[in-house]
Parts: structure tokens; sequence; C-alpha cells
């Protein structure tokens, strides 16, 4: 249908179909006597969002959030940051997470009770290389700080050591934390790890969930057999914790395939949440030298594995927290207090620190137009194994 210019007024407006990747212009006319609509359909090849139909071909698939293949996840990864392509695969994995998660946006809260060199030596971890001195946090101070971050909103408490730290010392001061906070607040251990009898004690104690990610170059950039790693997770997941996981330490000389092999690696355990971190490093660290990785290529990253991931999880995350990538699929952040393994600080939450609060969480996830969880996170609850 053709439309006259018109004599009085004429507008255009853009209307992108988040189902068909295609665009329409609509275009209304007015003329003297009456308004004209006309709805012509223009590729998205012609305003040159998508130049590549294969890229297109995978996003419309990434849509339906039935998942994509490793080779397509490897094409994806091929995008250049500042092309069209990539505000379309933002645009894609963002609009998976505002569909399934409601529109929701979640902050999880981390208190590190000990600053200690820790024997496995992660090449990317504070406590691993330059961490001489040994803080502990005492379990009033951790109790004290949950119930600050509880007030503040958190929708999940989450409680670190170092690798070393005394088990049962742990599972002393979980207990004490899950009986200061409600009792549907998730509680979530991130531990070194352990086996069957530890899972189930975990369990006992009030943990609800686990953050356990087999790391990039796990076994190369740190001491640990990467199916050590898989075994501790499938040990909580068999006593009902949720297995929190995330593709990281993310650092310039990752290769694709290295990251999307990580992806595929959480899907296949059944993670509830995923999603992706960047490195960072203090001077004096082995992998320094390599430097960090922008925000637009964690985005990157986080998009990706949100089309890996499809409908499989509960949440999507990223961190440090940023806003590019709670515009390409991520709706989950992480407050954080005490140690931090990326700080060499010794309290995170200070003013020289790099940890957020839970207040500068929520206010991020506003500004990426998310509205804010009340209440427990659903990917940090237990699970039914009966
Ligand atoms: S990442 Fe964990 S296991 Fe590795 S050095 Fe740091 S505290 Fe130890």
């Amino acid at each position: 249908m053709q439309c006259e210019p018109t004599q009085n007024e004429s507008s255009k407006s853009l209307i992108l179909d988040a189902y068909s990747l295609r665009v329409y212009v609509r275009i209304t006319a007015q003329t003297n006597s009456r308004k004209i609509f006309a709805r012509r359909e223009v590729t998205v090849l012609r305003i040159g969002m998508v130049a590549n139909s294969d890229v297109e071909a995978i996003l419309s698939k990434g849509l339906s959030r039935s998942g994509i293949t490793r080779e397509e996840a490897l094409r994806l990864m091929e995008i250049d940051v500042h092309s069209p392509e990539m505000y379309s695969l933002y645009f894609v994995a963002d609009r998976m997470t505002r569909q399934q998660f409601h529109n929701m946006g979640e902050v999880h809260a981390q208190i590190g009770i000990d600053y200690s060199p820790c024997s496995k030596r992660c090449k990317f971890c504070v406590f691993g290389t330059i961490a001489e001195k040994r803080v502990q946090f005492d379990v009033n101070e951790v109790v004290a700080r949950a119930k600050i971050f509880q007030a503040s909103g958190a929708n999940a408490i989450y409680l670190m050591t170092t690798d070393g730290y005394d088990f049962d010392e742990f599972l002393n001061i979980g207990k004490q934390v899950k009986a200061s906070l409600s009792l549907r607040m998730p509680m979530v251990a991130n531990i070194g790890d352990f086996g069957p009898s530890e899972a189930e004690s975990l369990a006992e104690a009030g943990f609800t969930a686990i953050y356990h990610a087999v790391r990039l170059r796990e076994g190369r950039d740190t001491t640990i057999d990467p199916d050590v790693r898989v075994r501790t997770i499938k040990s909580a997941q068999n006593v009902g914790l949720s297995a929190l996981f995330c593709l990281e330490p993310v650092g310039p000389e990752h290769t694709a395939e290295e990251m999307v092999d990580l992806m595929f690696l959480g899907k296949d355990l059944g993670v509830s949440l995923h999603g992706a971190m960047r490195r960072v490093s203090a001077e004096g660290m082995p992998l320094h030298h390599h430097g960090d990785i922008t925000s637009p290529s964690l985005a990157k990253a986080v998009a990706v594995c949100r089309l890996v991931m499809g409908d499989s999880l509960l949440a999507h995350c990223t961190h440090e927290p940023n806003l590019p990538s709670l515009l390409a699929g991520a709706n989950l952040l992480w407050a954080e207090a005490g140690p931090n393994p990326r700080d060499a600080e010794v309290d995170t939450s200070t003013q020289r620190g790099r940890g957020l609060s839970v207040e500068e969480c929520r206010r991020m996830l506003w500004e990426a137009g998310f509205e804010i969880l009340t209440g427990p996170s659903p990917c940090a609850r237990k699970r039914d194994v009966s």
C-alpha cells in the first residue's frame, strides 16, 4: 500500500517484534479527511541490525528459550562487541530474562569469613597469591553482617571461606547465622571441595545451596582437578542443595571455546544459576599482566550464556555488578562484605574496598529497569530430591 505524504501531519514508528526479529515500520498519515495507516515489514538486514542471516537464525532460536548448540554459541562469541549484531544479541538475551523472570531482579549478599593465604594457589585469587596475613571474622561479626544484609533486602545470604577453613567451625557459624535470620532466607555455602557426608551436614545446618564453579583453566591456573569441583557440585545436588554456578573469572586470554565449554558444563550439571564474572586482579598477582576484559565483552559472555541456558535456570548473574550485563540477560547481582578473593582490602565493604552494598546493587537493578524481588531467591532454595 502506498501512503502519500500528508498535508497536515505524518509520523513513523519502529516496532521490533521480539519473536520474529523483523522490524515493522508503521506509517501514519493524515489527509484532510481521514487517517491512513500502513504497516510495512522491513527486514532486519535492511536497517543493518543483523547483517548475517546465520546470526539472525541463532538469535531467533535463542529467543524461544529452548537453548542453542555449542557451534551456535561459538558463532555468537565471534560477534564484534561494537557491531549491530551485538545489540541484537543483547536484546534477545535481555528479552529472554525479562520474560522468564517477570522483569524481576535480585541481590545475593556474600560475607567472607576469613582472609588467609590459601594452599590451592589459584592464580586469580588474592588468597592464593598475595595474601600474607590472617584475619578471621568472629561469629558475632558474621551474624551482625548477615542481619544487615537481610534488613537491606538481600534475597540470599552466602558465607564464604578460603579452602583450608575448618569445616566444623564453618558449620557452627552457619547454624548461628541461620538462627538469626528469617526461616525463609536461603543460605549459600561458598567453600572448598567436599564429599557426600559434608553435603549432608551443610543441609542439616540449614544451608539451601552452594556456590561452586569449575573455573576457567581449572587445574592449570589452580591446583584443583576440575573433576573434583564437579563431584562437589553433584554431592550437594544429591542432598537437595541447589548448585549456583558462573563462568568465571573471565580474562582477555581466555578463548571462546574455553568459555563455551563452561557454559555447557553448567547446563549439563543442571545448575539453577549461571552467568559470567570477569577477573579482577591486583598488582603482584600472576595473571595481572593479561589485563581485564571490558564491560561490553563481559556482557557478550553473559548474553551468549543466557541463550545457551534457555529456560533451564532460575536466575542469571553478572559480577562485578555492571550495567551493560543487566541489559544483556543478567538479573542477579552480588553485594559483598568481609574478605573477597578479588580485593586486597581485608573488608571489601569499606570505602576502599570493591564490594557493593545491597542498596547499591538494588539501585543498579532499578537503573536497568528491573523490579526488585522481595523475599527468598528461587534459585537458592532447597531442591526436592525425594
Ligand atoms: S579461589 Fe578459593 S581455593 Fe582458590 S586460592 Fe582462592 S580461596 Fe583458595
